[in-house]
């Protein structure tokens, strides 16, 4: 078997559980099934025209060579802005690093600070790359677990008490995917206190979903007395701009770490697609009304998912607070069977409703909690009426 031939880091490395949800609906749609896919974490909304035509000027001006690695220095300049307009962060030039995405920066971190056995927090349910990129990395990932009950929000007392002598960093997204929670400044300050009493104790706070937040009030921990020194920053374009096609994600770190991700990144991937960080830097730059509006069509969605997922007997779901995903509690559903097939774990129910009910969504076990699944609800209301009357159509069957 060829499989003897690869490395061992690939071997036990898990496929990404959100892609390949993605894919599983779209084989069942290529074979003629009418398949609502709310697995993928992706606005359903097109790129902002203003961003598309800025990366039509560039490609017509020339924009088709090589960039920096680190990122155009107009897009660098664009992002520091945006870090101290929107974020109160200040970061300078050399510690900005623009890449084919957040994913890829996350990488980069990962690369750039781990070596065998080093442990990294991981806040869970955590984004579900996240453990896969720091194992590949050579780090051990350590699940500091939160559920429903309180939000799925973890505690300073739960990191504190997580923290060794092998702990490099924490990673966790707010708001969360795949949760929604979004996390108050009062929180983040005492996550900050723990972290600083840590020489060497670093935390990647990833903000990509930043602009979909319904409290209005993001914050980012970097910004945090003392803080900006032991935060890495990491955002993106693709979901805030509705740019997930164009691979085009940032951090903000100190600048001996941005160096280190600007080599590592140039012998693997060079410097993102140069057309569109032009249209990158003209997105932060102008008008954000599409942005605004995404959102709002998001917080209507996520009110509408709350009371029909309610309505269906098993599904415990809260009020996320950002992002685009739901991420009910269905353990009341498990030990129930219908024709041979027990829901044992999030993984049947997800296997279960693709099967009886055509709708794809994504097992929570991928992100750390098996009790979940998560719900994306950027899609139309009325594939979401649908897909909910389907998924309660399927889950009265179980008895
Ligand atoms: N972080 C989180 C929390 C995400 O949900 C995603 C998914 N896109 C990413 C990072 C990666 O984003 P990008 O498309 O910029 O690679
Ligand atoms: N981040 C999105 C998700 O969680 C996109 C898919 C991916 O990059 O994993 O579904």
């Amino acid at each position: 078997m060829h499989t003897n031939v690869l490395s061992n880091k690939v071997r036990s490395m898990t496929e990404s559980a959100t892609l390949a949800m993605a894919q599983k609906a779209r084989d069942l749609e290529a074979k003629g099934y009418d398949v609502i896919a709310l697995s993928i974490g992706e606005p359903d909304f097109d790129t902002p025209v203003h961003i598309k035509e800025a990366a039509k000027d560039a490609l017509d001006n020339g924009w088709t060579k090589y960039t920096p690695v680190p990122g155009l220095i107009s897009l660098k300049e664009a992002i520091r802005d945006k870090f101290a307009r929107d974020n109160k962060l200040h970061y300078e030039l050399n510690q900005i690093v623009v890449s084919n995405g957040a994913k890829q920066s996350i990488a980069n971190v990962c690369l750039a600070l781990l070596d065998p056995g080093d442990e990294v927090i991981i806040f869970t349910p955590y984004w579900v790359s996240y453990f896969d990129i720091v194992s590949f990395a050579g780090g051990k990932p350590v699940l500091v677990k939160a559920a429903i009950n309180t939000d799925f929000k973890v505690t300073a007392a739960q990191l504190e008490e997580a923290i060794t002598d092998r702990t490099q960093f924490i990673i966790f997204s707010s708001p969360c995917n795949p949760t929604g929670s979004v996390y108050t400044k009062e929180e983040l300050t005492a996550f900050a206190e723990v972290i600083k009493k840590h020489e060497n104790l670093y935390i990647v706070s990833d903000e990509i979903y930043e602009y979909i937040n319904f409290t209005e009030e993001h914050f980012s921990i970097g910004s945090l007395p003392g803080m900006i020194d032991k935060t890495i920053t990491v955002n993106g374009f693709s979901k805030g701009f509705a740019m997930t096609g164009w691979r085009l994600g940032y951090l903000g770190a100190p600048s001996w770490l941005a160096s280190a991700c600007t080599k590592i990144q140039g012998q693997i991937t060079s410097g993102a697609t140069s057309f569109g960080q032009m249209a990158g830097a003209f997105a932060l730059t102008s008008d954000m009304t599409p942005t605004h509006k995404m959102t709002a069509a998001f917080l209507e969605r996520r009110d509408m998912m709350i009371s029909l997922l309610n309505d269906i007997p098993g599904f415990k779901v809260n009020k996320p607070m950002g992002a685009f995903y739901i991420f009910p509690d269905i353990s009341a559903l498990f030990g129930k069977s219908y024709q041979g097939m027990e829901i044992t774990d999030s993984f049947d129910l997800a296997e279960f409703l693709l099967t009886d009910a055509h709708v794809a969504l994504v097992a929570g076990g991928a992100f750390g909690d098996n009790r979940c699944v998560r719900i994306s609800y950027a899609a139309s209301k009325e594939s979401l009426r649908e897909a909910v009357r389907r998924i309660k159509q399927s889950v009265a069957k179980l008895e």
